[in-house]
Formats: C-alpha cells, structure tokens, sequence
C-alpha cells in the first residue's frame, strides 16, 4: 500500500504503530505486545501490556505532510470566488516549499529525539544533555559528531550495517532526504530559489515509512544494550 493513496485516514495511523518491550526496550510492530504473557521476540520476557512507542511531536509532523499533501492536489471550486487557486499557488503555502520543508524536519525532529534517547540511557545528567544539543543543534553536527561520539560508530557505517538486515535500504533513503535537505539550506539559508522537483515530492510521502524504520532500527541498535548495563 502507498500511503500517497490513502488520503482520508491519518498516515500516523499507518506509520506509528511500533510498540517497545517494557524489559529490554526493544521496539518493532508486534502488535501481540497488547495480549499480557506474549513473549517478547528479542528478549523472550512476558509482556505485562503493550506499550506504545512514543515519537514525540514527530507524528503530528508526518499528518501536516499529508495535508499539504493532499492540499496540492486539491480541485479549486469554479467559479473560484473566494480566491483558493490564487491563495494555494502564492509563495507563502506553496506546498511545493511546505512538503519538503516539512519532510526535513521531521527528520530533524526524529534525529534530536533518537540523541535524547541516547543521553538518556547513558544517565548523562540533564544540565549536561542540555549542553551538548545545544553545542550540536544542527542535524549535521548530530550526525557526524554527537553521533559517533556517544555510540563510538559512524552514521554512514551505522546506516550500511542496518541496511544489511533490512528489506529497506537506509543508506539510499538517506541520500534521498540529504539531497532535499541540501535544497532546503539552500532555500532557507543560502535565499536561493527553490529547486525541489516534481518527482521529489512525489516521492516523499513513500519515504515516510522508511524515516520511521530507520529510528526504530537506531533505538534497537544502541538503546537495549545501553539499558541491559
Ligand atoms: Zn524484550
């Protein structure tokens, strides 16, 4: 199923269904979670109740990316006597900016919230967490500093060793948002014209359930062996 054919269901719906074992954190879609006494598949510990794996605000972000979405293809009635065609089309909700715009922060979000993860489970104290994504605030320095300094790995390493054990390929999902993200600094920073494509934002709503994946995979490559210590 593409989620760009589901329009009148939130893609949370779809997409946020990840549940986290309560003994060894780890996180995947079993849904059997829910049923008390259902072993965990990666520690074997009974489930007391399911819980849910929470991403934060990221999940509101993925909704607003299917209302643009939609909203770009949306029919303005004719005659068009509120202005709609003109509102839709002007710079300011071009949704040809909002999606990609949107695309790269949930990344942002998602990847600030996998280092708070980390901080966490390493019982760095608060004062000090605060400091350092602070001193790393941009998803780029997160990635290539804060990264290997708290797991001691690469994220391009990271990223290859994951995609070994997955029907989805990370690394390539990466360089698809790495490549949007650089048109977005551009964009933002640089005050050039965008230069997102058609087929770019056609393929962002199907590289939506790879971002999520990709942090569920992190969580599950750092976070239980951080808590297990
Ligand atoms: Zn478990």
């Amino acid at each position: 199923m593409k989620l760009s054919d589901v329009q009148f269901q939130p893609w949370h719906t779809l997409v946020d269904r990840f549940f986290i074992c309560q003994n060894c954190s780890w996180v995947d879609t079993d849904s059997g979670r829910i049923k008390v006494g259902t072993p965990c598949k990666y520690c074997g510990q009974p489930s007391p109740c399911g819980r849910i794996y929470s991403w934060s605000g990221a999940t509101s972000v993925l909704d607003a990316i299917q209302d643009f979405y939609f909203l770009r293809r949306a029919k303005p009635p004719s005659p068009d006597l509120g202005g709609t065609t003109e509102h839709i089309h002007t710079n300011e909700t071009d949704t040809r900016i909002v999606i990609p715009l949107l695309f790269c922060t949930l990344w942002e979000v998602l990847m600030t919230r996998f280092c708070v993860e980390i901080l966490r489970a390493k019982a760095i104290d608060d004062a000090f967490q605060e400091r350092l994504l602070s001193d790393y605030r941009y998803a780029r320095d997160k990635r290539e500093k804060l990264f290997p300094g708290l797991t001691g790995e690469k994220w391009i390493d990271a990223l290859t060793e994951l995609t070994k054990s997955s029907e989805l390929n990370y690394t390539n999902h990466f360089e698809f948002y790495r490549n949007i993200n650089r048109k977005r600094n551009a964009f933002i920073h640089g005050g050039f014209h965008w230069h997102f494509k058609d087929d770019e934002l056609e393929k962002i709503p199907e590289e939506l359930w790879p971002v999520f994946s990709l942090f569920a995979q992190l969580h599950n490559r750092y976070i239980p062996n951080l808590v297990r210590k």
